[in-house]
């Protein structure tokens, strides 16, 4: 693909509108735009990227015994009054009437219309088990769409659906798709954990998450630092906007004195245990708020920025200010007014002056204070990991982290199709009841979450399995014969090798082509300019760890292959 003739309109600014650096990226990088609330364009980029997870997706899914099909958007109300949850399933249902005035839902999910079909097409065990998935467009009605593709109102998910003949063939499925799920993720090139879950609205007996780990993750996960175990602390948020927040919160006047400080100092200052910081970020920007006490693993870009542990010391000038403690233990906040999450030890809870918000000057909010600004029910969502908090396995310590949700699978027992009375007749003759499970990825999510684990100041840093285009092959002066017909060759020799380049062949300045370069996150740059002309070497640079070579055409070519 020639970067002259691809829909790819890059910005060079932030845009506003954006809070996490994935939907920021995107934007600039475009590969979305937004048509309204939730609701996005997939751009050539961004569905190349997409189409990338899907592959591996569907390879998986095959790989795995799985058969891929595509159902209805559209679907009765009558079905899901038969599941009964038309009624439970609440406002992210986008209902409506059709001109006959029948009422209709589009799919969330896709639990009702797959035992409709397994329960009108399969009658008995010798056609069990089978598993069904299709990748698809779903619509929730998120109340907060946010974050770009991270929740959207419209997105793609694969979802699949196993009919089994009794538990012991459920679990095996079961089974079969968490090992799925792995090889899935991996393959993505993503760090990523699989916890025990909640199960939710879509109900059943047991359920695991899959985690892209990543400090601006929605999720807290607790993982135990001695066994496998890893889980999510689900509703471990409260929202500052709905929490009742009665007076405006004042600045803190704590103030330390200047001088270095060890950790120690720090701690005792702010009257907590030293162990309490697990990973501790202390921000102090210039002016005024001066400093905030981060937990955990954080991004920080303030204007001056130590990191406690590797520091062991602090440097507190005249005017320096501590101001306390962030609710969070991962640090990321979001801007004020977004969930913020409260996952900390009930002695730091009950002494401390929060600053939550953003980790950005005049982005947060100092001296939040528990009872007074988020009222008392939402300290029922509130769920602390005490320090005798221990792993319910193997009793060992628990650490806290962040992670984003690109997978789910439940089992789902008989719980729907004892609802549809989805049956077949096993080998005595027997009518019984479908064991289901269900398998969920978040496609468009996964693409996002790749990109909140991956990036740096200058833009995106995709894993190679999941880049929209392996290499980009810089045209440094595209005015230039020789240079161009080097150019060229290469594009149509790689590319005839089965390898997905992007010509960067605009009338542009190298710089600009730099920055888009780094912008979009393609694996590997490649570049044709002056040193080609004089000596015959191509520079090759490689995203992710900025290193710079030189080769002739032929080693290069070598390499990339
Ligand atoms: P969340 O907890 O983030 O709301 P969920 O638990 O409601 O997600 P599931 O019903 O488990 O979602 O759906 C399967 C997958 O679809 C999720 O694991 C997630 O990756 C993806 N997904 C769910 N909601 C959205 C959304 N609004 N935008 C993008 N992807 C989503
Ligand atoms: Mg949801
Ligand atoms: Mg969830
Ligand atoms: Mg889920």
């Amino acid at each position: 693909m020639r970067f002259s003739q691809l829909l790819l309109p890059t910005l060079k600014e932030d845009p506003a509108e954006a809070e996490v650096i994935s939907h920021k990226l995107m934007l600039r990088g475009g590969f979305i735009r937004k048509l309204t609330a939730g609701v996005y364009s997939y751009l050539p980029l961004g569905l190349a990227a997409i189409r990338k997870v899907e592959q591996i997706v569907r390879e998986e899914m095959n790989r795995a015994g799985a058969q891929e099909l595509l159902l209805p958007m559209v679907q009765p109300a009558d079905l899901w009054r038969e599941s009964g949850r038309w009624e439970k399933y609440g406002p992210e249902l986008l209902r409506f009437k059709d001109r006959h005035q029948r009422e209709s839902c589009l799919g969330p999910t896709h639990e009702e219309v797959i035992t409709d079909l397994v329960r009108m097409n399969i009658h008995s065990y010798r056609q069990l088990p089978v598993n069904l998935y299709q990748v698809q467009t779903k619509f929730r009605d998120e109340i907060r769409p946010r974050f770009g593709l991270m929740r959207g109102r419209e997105f793609i998910m694969k979802d699949g659906y196993s009919f089994d003949l009794d538990e012991a063939g459920a679990e095996l499925t079961y089974r079969k798709m968490y090992d799925a799920y792995q090889r899935i993720f991996s393959r993505c090139g993503l760090a990523f954990r699989a916890v025990e879950a909640d199960t939710g609205t879509i109900g059943g007996s047991f359920s695991h998450e899959f985690m892209v780990l990543a400090a601006t993750g929605e999720d807290v996960v607790v993982i135990c630092q001695h066994c496998d175990y890893a889980a999510n602390l689900e509703k471990a948020t409260a929202n500052p906007d709905e929490a009742g927040r009665s007076e405006a919160p004042k600045t803190l006047e704590k103030v330390a004195t200047p001088g270095r400080k060890t950790v120690t100092e720090v701690c005792e200052f702010l009257q907590i245990p030293q162990e309490n910081l697990v990973k501790t970020m202390i921000y102090l920007a210039d002016g005024q708020p001066v400093a905030v006490l981060l937990r955990g693993d954080h991004e920080v870009q303030p204007v001056k920025l130590q990191n406690l542990l590797n520091a062991q010391e602090v440097e507190l000038a005249e005017d320096d200010k501590i101001l306390g403690l962030t609710g969070a233990p991962a640090g990321y906040l979001g801007p004020v007014g977004l969930k913020i999450p409260l996952v900390m030890d009930e002695a730091v809870a009950g002494m401390v002056n929060f600053v939550t918000g953003a980790n950005e000057s005049d982005q947060h909010l100092v001296n939040v204070n528990l009872e007074r600004d988020f009222s008392p029910n939402h300290r029922g969502d509130i769920r602390m990991v005490n320090e005798d908090d221990r792993c319910p396995r193997c009793g060992g310590r628990l650490a806290l982290t962040r992670g984003i949700e690109v997978g789910h699978i439940f089992k789902l027992g008989t719980n729907y199709s004892e609802a549809l009375n989805a049956t077949f007749l096993d080998d005595q003759g027997q009518s019984r009841h479908f064991v289901m499970g269900c398998f969920g990825i978040g496609v468009s999510r996964t693409v996002a979450a790749a990109i909140e684990q991956n990036h740096d100041r200058d833009g995106m840093i995709f894993p190679l399995p999941i880049a929209p285009f392996q290499v980009i092959l810089l045209n440094l002066t595209p005015k230039d014969e020789v240079i161009s017909a080097e150019a060229e060759r290469l594009y149509q020799a790689l590319t005839a090798d089965g390898i997905e380049v992007l010509l960067d062949d605009r009338d542009e300045r190298p710089g600009s082509k730099f920055k888009d370069a780094d912008l979009i996150g393609i694996p590997i740059r490649l570049m044709v300019g002056k040193r080609f002309k004089n000596d015959g070497l191509l520079e090759i640079r490689t995203r992710a760890d900025g290193q710079t070579s030189e080769a002739t055409p032929a080693a290069a070519e070598a390499v990339i292959k």
